[in-house]
Order: structure tokens, then sequence, then C-alpha cells
């Protein structure tokens, strides 16, 4: 076993067992991603020395007999919406493509703290706003697991790394399901906390109302040691709760379900979904009976009717008054004109992506009179309905299934050109974050053709740690997910653009 291969548990425990060096892992994950990275494309900045300068300084520490923390000596990578200290911080959009942050986001300084060494900054939709890692100032991230696919997004970055062996853990920020749905097309874990439960200092918003900070890995176990390091109470983030947190760890020591009651989602429309994932859904469900659950069939008819709808309405109103900050003159790019509209006009034309720009338009349009009242209210009373409709379901289940993505990884380039075919994709990750709850995508192995199967678990809101108990009783049965290392010949072999 290479030591790019090893969670972050195990790189921990090893090091502090001087097994082998801090050094020796971020060296062996550094060579790792620069055998690859012309492949995939997953990383917007490459910090090699400042890692390996970071990673002696923990070997030191512990030949000292230092503490020096829970995740000392696992490298890991952030989103490139994740302000980090005298590091590029891009957001994939050419408004930031010079922007460098005086400060660390809460997450990035949590994980440092805990010995963990920030090795790059991924790649992602611009300003998180998609589901495929194509729209980037650097291009798209490449599906490590097949060449020619999408890693979803807007994530993919972070996912891609993971999958790949760049890292053991990752973060990414998850709005719709940006850390879940990217996670489900490499086939790794990766998981969406409750909202309120990890401070969103210093991430870049999109949308403020549903942005949360998300882990992304190869074992559950990981996600659970990232988010002990990263749930806390947090000032500068009003809407990061003042609770005691759990240790999410303890979480994993369950053995069985026993007891338990899982929802399984069933109110499938014809068509709705890809065969093979239906066939996971099912495999999960059976896992969760075997383990001494009793797995019931239910459905979401609010949410999967009105979820799309009403999260784009929600985000895109949010996201128009978020981005208003990149004015030309505060941060970023600047493009002069003769009055001060004009170079408003001019610098925010020129530097935002066409899909970013979409946005904004929309956004604002929504939260215009007449539209407010047309659009917004609703989805504000609908996203209120949504949150009902969970609640019952709760009073009965302990947790539910269903699927991250209705769709398998599709092909780079098939849905560039229509984006509501994009949005539809979205359908069962934005209703769990209208109702700010935790998700997980757990991986369900491979098809035949080492294409990743997942599905998602969700739990009532703050109910985290029982979400991660249950999903590593899952991820026991179905097995945890392992390195992909890409099939270069795949691409001249099968060309083409089979679904
Ligand atoms: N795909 C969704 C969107 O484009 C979710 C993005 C996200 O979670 N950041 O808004």
């Amino acid at each position: 076993m290479e030591l790019y291969e090893l969670t972050a548990r195990e790189i921990a425990d090893g090091v502090k067992a001087k097994k082998f060096s801090a050094e020796d892992v971020t060296r062996a994950c550094l060579g790792r991603l620069s055998s690859l990275e012309t492949d995939l494309n997953a990383c917007i900045t490459v910090m090699e020395d400042s890692a390996v300068a970071k990673a002696r300084a923990i070997d030191s520490g512990l030949a000292r007999g230092d503490e020096m923390g829970p995740l000392a000596g696992a490298p890991y990578i952030a989103k490139d919406n994740f302000c980090s200290r005298g590091v590029r911080t891009t957001c994939s959009s050419r408004i930031l493509e010079n922007w460098t942050p005086t400060y660390d986001a809460s997450a990035i300084s949590y994980m440092n703290d805990a010995g963990a060494i920030l090795m790059a900054k991924s790649n992602l939709d611009e300003f998180a706003m998609g589901s495929s890692t194509e729209n980037s100032i650097i291009g798209p991230t490449k599906n490590p697991r097949d060449l020619r696919r999408v890693p979803g997004g807007s994530s993919g970055g972070s996912a891609a790394a993971v999958a790949a062996g760049y890292c053991p853990v990752a973060l990414g920020s998850d709005t719709g399901g940006s850390v879940r749905q990217p996670a489900a097309f490499c086939g790794i874990q990766g998981m969406k906390p409750s909202y309120g439960e990890v401070s969103r200092y210093g991430i870049v918003a999109y949308a403020s109302s549903l942005d949360q900070v998300s882990p992304l890995a190869r074992s559950v176990e990981d996600l659970a040691m990232a988010l002990e390091v990263l749930a806390r109470p947090d000032p500068r983030d009003t809407t990061c709760d003042a609770y005691d947190r759990p240790k999410f760890t303890d979480a994993l020591l369950l053995q069985d379900l026993k007891g338990k009651r899982i929802g399984v989602f069933a109110g499938f429309e014809a068509e709705m979904m890809d065969a093979e994932l239906y066939g996971a859904l099912t495999s999960a469900a059976d896992h969760c009976k075997s383990a001494g659950a009793v797995v019931e069939p239910i459905d979401l008819p609010i949410a999967v009717k009105y979820g799309v709808a009403t999260y784009y309405v929600t985000a895109l109103a949010d996201a128009s008054s978020q981005l208003a900050c990149y004015d030309g003159i505060r941060y970023g790019a600047h493009i002069d004109g003769p009055t001060l509209a004009d170079m408003y006009a001019n610098t925010r034309t020129a530097s935002f992506g066409e899909e970013v720009r979409r946005r904004i338009i929309l956004g604002t349009a929504l939260l215009t009179e007449g539209y407010y009242q047309n659009y917004y209210g609703p989805a504000l009373k609908v996203r209120t309905k949504m949150s009902a409709e969970f609640d019952e379901l709760f009073s009965r289940f302990d947790a539910y299934l269903l699927p991250t993505s209705p769709s398998m990884p599709y092909m780079l380039g098939m849905k560039e050109e229509d984006p509501t075919r994009m949005y539809l994709g979205d359908v069962f990750t934005v209703p769990i974050s209208l109702g700010g709850l935790p998700g997980i995508n757990i991986s369900m192995g491979l098809t035949a053709d080492g294409l990743p199967l997942s599905v998602q678990l969700v739990g009532q809101r703050y109910d985290d740690a029982r979400l991660l108990g249950i999903a590593s009783v899952i991820e026991r049965i179905a097995g945890r997910p392992g390195v992909a290392t890409p099939d270069r010949d795949k691409t001249l072999r099968r060309g083409g653009n089979g679904a």
C-alpha cells in the first residue's frame, strides 16, 4: 500500500507511532498530484513548499514529544473559495484571479491547528455555481474514475483530488449539493453538515442562507474526524450555532442498526433516475435491514416537486446580493469607465463568467417589486412547508435514504448548453439544503464499467453524529472506496460520447 492511499486516521496514527514521517506522507501525496494533475486539472494552486515546511514542523514537534493535533501529518486540499492567508483565492473567477486574502477562513485555521497540512487549493465552478466543475478560469476538472466524464460540482476539484489519492481529506462548500454530488460522481464519501454546525467565516459566499463547509474523504471515519475539528461555535459567523458539539468520532462505535428506523425514498416518477442508481438505493436499504434496522418506503412530494424551483429562487436572490461586493473597488478586478456606473458595468461584465452573470441578473430581478411578491415570497413559504414535510418524517424515522444524484457522471460538455438540465440534476440534494439538514453521500461501489454508485443518507438537523454512526455501519457492509487511478487509454479505446 502506498502512503497516498492511507486515510487521515491511518496517517495520524502512523505518524504518531513514527512508522513514517509527515514529510514522507506529504511528499507521497504531492508526488501523486504531480503525476496525475495534467490528466485531472483538479487544482488551481499547489503549495508544495509550504506543505513540506509544515510537514517538517509536525515531525519536529512530534520528535520533541509535543501534542500536534488529531489530524497531525494528514495533507488536505481546500476548495478555492476558502480564504487562505497569503495564498491566492480565485473562486475560479476572473474577478478574483489575482486576489490574495490576508486571513484564513475559520475552517482552514481549525484544520491547520489540528495538524493537517494544506497542500493545494482546488478547482470549482465559478463562485460555486454549478454541478460539473466545467465553468472555471483554469478549465474543467476530469473525473478520475473516467477521464471523459465530469467530476460533478461545484467542489469537483476537491472530490477528484480525494478520489485520485492526492490527499485523504478535502474541504468543499455545499450550498445545494456541491459536496455530496461530486462525492457521488467521483465515488467517495462527502458530508454536508447541518446548517449552523460549521463556521462559514472566510468562505466566499454564494448563498449565505444555504452555504455550509463540508468535508470529503474516502472513509466515514475521516469525515467524522474532520467534522470534529471543524464544528465548533465561532462568534465570527452569527449563524454558526453556539451549542456544545458531541464527539463525532464516538458515534462510530455503533455496531449495528438494531432499533433504528430508516425511510427509503420510493416516490419516483417515470425515468426520474438512471437505472444503476435504483440498484444502489436498494442495496443500501438491504444493508440497513441486514444490520437490524426497520426499513420502510417514504415519499417527499413537496421536496421533490418544488425543491429545485424553490432552491434556485432562494439561492439566486441570495447570490445577487452577496456578489454585489465585487464592485471593482473593494476586491479584485477593476476596469475603468467614464462614470462610476460604467466602471461597475465594465468590471462586472468582463470579469464574471456567463453563468454567474445569468444568476446575478435573475436574482436581482427576483428581488424587485412584483417578482418579489410572486416568486421570492412564495419560495420562502414553500421552504417552510418543506421543513414541515421533513419534520413529519422524522417523527417516524431516524434517517432516510435517497439518491444523491439522479444521474451517473455524464460526459464533459454534455450539459453546458442548457443550464436548466443541469439544475434538474440537483433534485435530491437541494431540498436537504433548504431544510438545513445534514446529508452524507455514501459510496456503494462501482459498476462493471468502473463508474461510481452511491446513496444519500439524510438526518434531522443537528443529528450529525448519529447520522455518521449510521453511515459507518452502511459503509462497513458496502465497503470503503479505494483510490482511483485514471485509465488514460480509455479515452482512446472507447472514444466518442457514450452516455
Ligand atoms: N448545483 C447547485 C447550484 O448550482 C449547487 C451548488 C452548490 O452547492 N454550491 O447552485
